[in-house]
C-alpha cells in the first residue's frame, strides 16, 4: 500500500467516525447533509446524473430509499457501516472498479468486480430443486485455497467476494477468518441460517466486513415446501437473532412457477422489512442438474408479472425500504448477462472455475491454474466475445433465453461439464430451456419496445476505444 493511499484510508476513516456519529444523533436531520458530502466521493466515477438523483432522494423524508438507509443508521453497528463503507465504498466502490477497468484494457480480457466461491459443497438442508443437496460432503476448497482466490483476486482489483455453496457456514471458522485477514474486501454469505447462532453474530460484529444474504420463499407453505418442514421458523429466528446483534442481513429469494405470487406479496416483504432485511436477491429458477424440474420455471405471464413488479417495488415513491434486485429482469442496468468474469464467476467447491453460478462448466480449475489464467482460457473468451447474448437485455442469459448461445460457446471451447453428481452435456441442459426460450421471445419483445430504458455507461471492454462505451 502506497503512503498516499495509507493516508488517504486514516483520512476517510476519521471522516467515516465522524459521519457516523453525527448522522446516528438524529437521522431525519442530519442525514441529507452528510449524504452530500459522502457521494461527492465518486464524482467522476458514476454518471453525475445517478449521483444526483440519490443527493435528491435523501432529501425527501418519504423517499423509500431515504427511510431504507435510516434504518440502516439506526439499525446496524456503526463498525460495521464503517467497515462496509470502507470496504465496499473506497475499497471496491472507488479503488478497485478503476484497477479493475484498467486490468481489463491490459490483459485484454474479462476481469471481474465479484468472485463467487463455494466453501464446501455440503448443505444440511435438501431444498427442491438445489443442486447443492445432492453433491454430499465430499469436496471443500481449503483455507489457503480461499486465502489465495482472495490475494490472486485483490491483485486484479476484485474487492467482493461471496460465499455460496452447498452451505457455506458449515466452514464458519474459515469464512471468518479470511473477512478477518482482508479487511480490505467486502464479503457476503448465501446461507439457509440454520447455523447462525450467537457466536458466529460476535465474530460478524467483530469482523464488520461481512452480511449475509438468507435463503427464504415466501410464506411458512411456501418455503417448507421446497425446504423442508421447520425451515422457515428457523429462518425468521435467525432473522432476529441478527437485528438483537446489529447485524446487516437480506434474503436470497429463487422464483419458480409455484411461489412468485407468495415471494412477491406486500405481506410478504412487509415482514421482511419488520424482520430488519435491508435487500433482497430474486433469482429466476434454473433448470441445471438431471433431477431438475423444468416446469417449475416462471411462465411468460409471471416473468413479464416480475419485470414490472421490480420496478414498482424498487421505486422510491412506491416501492418498500428494502434493496431488491431481480438477476433475470435487471439486465438492461449492466448491459445484460454479467458472467463468465465480466463482472463475476463462480468457483465451486473443486475449484473449477465456471463462468456463472447457474452455468456448470469449466475448462480451468484453481488447483492448475491462476485466476488470470482462466480468464483468459477459451471458455471465458467464448463469453467475452459473444456478450451481451441479445439486445434485449430481458433476455439476457445464453442458457434460459438464448441456449444455443451456449451450446456454441460449450463447444466451441471444449468446456467440461463440472456437475458433482452426474455430468451433463450441454444439449440435455439446453434443451430444458428450449421451450421457455421461444416462449419468452415475443412476450420479452413486447416489454422491451413498450417501455423506456435507461443509458447504461456499460462497458465492453473487447471492443476497445470508443466502442467500448455503450
Ligand atoms: S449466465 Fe445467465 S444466469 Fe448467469 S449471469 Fe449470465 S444471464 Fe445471469
Amino acid at each position: 500500500m502506497s503512503v498516499k493511499d495509507t493516508v488517504s484510508k486514516a483520512a476517510l476513516s476519521v471522516v467515516l467516525d465522524r459521519a457516523i456519529k453525527y448522522v446516528q444523533k438524529d437521522p431525519d436531520k442530519n442525514l441529507p447533509k452528510a449524504a452530500g458530502r459522502i457521494l461527492g466521493l465518486f464524482n467522476g466515477l458514476f454518471p453525475s446524473k445517478n449521483l444526483e438523483g440519490i443527493k435528491k432522494g435523501a432529501a425527501d423524508p418519504n423517499n423509500t430509499y431515504t427511510k431504507l438507509v435510516k434504518n440502516v443508521f439506526r439499525d446496524v453497528d456503526p463498525h460495521i457501516i464503517k467497515t462496509m463503507a470502507m470496504s465496499l465504498g473506497y475499497e471496491a466502490g472507488l479503488k478497485g472498479t478503476k484497477a479493475v477497468r484498467s486490468n481489463r484494457e491490459k490483459y485484454d480480457c474479462n476481469i471481474p468486480w465479484i468472485i463467487l466461491l463455494d466453501p464446501t459443497s455440503a448443505c444440511n438442508l435438501h431444498c427442491k430443486g438445489c443442486w447443492a443437496a445432492e453433491y454430499g460432503h465430499q469436496l471443500n476448497l481449503s483455507l489457503e485455497d480461499m486465502q489465495s482466490i482472495v490475494s490472486q483476486g485483490k491483485e486484479l482489483g476484485t474487492h467482493v467476494y461471496m460465499y455460496t455453496g452447498g452451505e457455506p457456514l458449515i466452514r464458519k471458522k474459515d469464512i471468518i477468518r479470511v473477512c478477518e485477514e482482508n479487511q480490505d474486501c467486502t464479503f457476503l454469505a448465501y446461507t439457509n441460517a440454520t447455523l447462525v447462532d450467537q457466536q458466529f453474530c460476535d465474530d460478524m460484529k467483530r469482523v464488520g466486513n461481512l452480511s449475509l444474504a438468507l435463503s427464504i420463499e415466501g410464506t411458512q407453505e411456501s418455503n417448507d415446501w421446497r425446504r423442508g418442514d421447520g425451515a422457515y421458523q428457523k429462518t425468521l429466528d435467525a432473522m432476529d437473532l441478527l437485528k438483537q446483534n446489529k447485524c446487516i442481513f437480506g434474503i436470497s429469494v429463487c422464483y419458480t412457477r409455484t411461489n412468485v405470487d407468495y415471494v412477491t406479496s406486500d405481506e410478504f416483504l412487509d415482514l421482511m422489512v419488520e424482520k430488519g432485511v435491508k435487500f433482497g436477491f430474486y433469482f429466476n429458477y434454473m433448470p441445471i442438474g438431471h433431477d431438475a424440474d423444468k416446469d417449475l420455471i416462471p411462465s411468460p405471464a409471471q416473468r413479464k408479472y416480475m419485470y414490472y413488479w421490480i420496478r414498482r417495488v424498487r421505486n422510491g415513491k412506491t416501492g418498500k425500504p428494502m434493496f431488491i434486485f431481480d438477476f433475470q429482469d435487471d439486465g438492461e442496468f449492466v448491459g445484460g448477462c454479467i458472467a463468465g468474469g465480466r463482472n463475476y464467476f463462480h468457483i465451486n467447491s473443486r475449484g473449477d472455475m465456471e463462468p456463472c453460478v447457474f452455468i456448470h462448466f469449466a475448462d480451468s480449475n484453481i488447483h492448475t491454474h491462476t485466476l488470470l489464467e482462466g480468464l483468459k482460457n477459451p471458455l471465458f473468451t467464448e463469453y467475452r466475445k459473444g456478450q451481451p447474448f441479445n439486445d434485449n437485455h430481458l433476455r439476457p442469459c445464453p442458457m434460459l433465453e438464448n441456449p444455443d448461445k451456449l451450446r456454441e460457446i460449450v463447444k466451441k471451447s471444449g468446456a467440461k461439464s463440472t456437475d458433482l453428481i452426474v455430468e451433463e452435456d450441454v444439449d440435455t441442459l439446453c434443451r430444458k430451456c428450449d421451450e421457455f426460450a421461444y416462449a419468452w421471445k415475443p412476450v420479452a419483445d413486447e416489454i422491451w419496445e413498450n417501455n423506456p430504458h435507461p443509458k447504461t455507461h456499460t462497458q465492453y471492454y473487447r471492443d476497445g476505444g470508443k466502442a467500448k462505451m455503450q
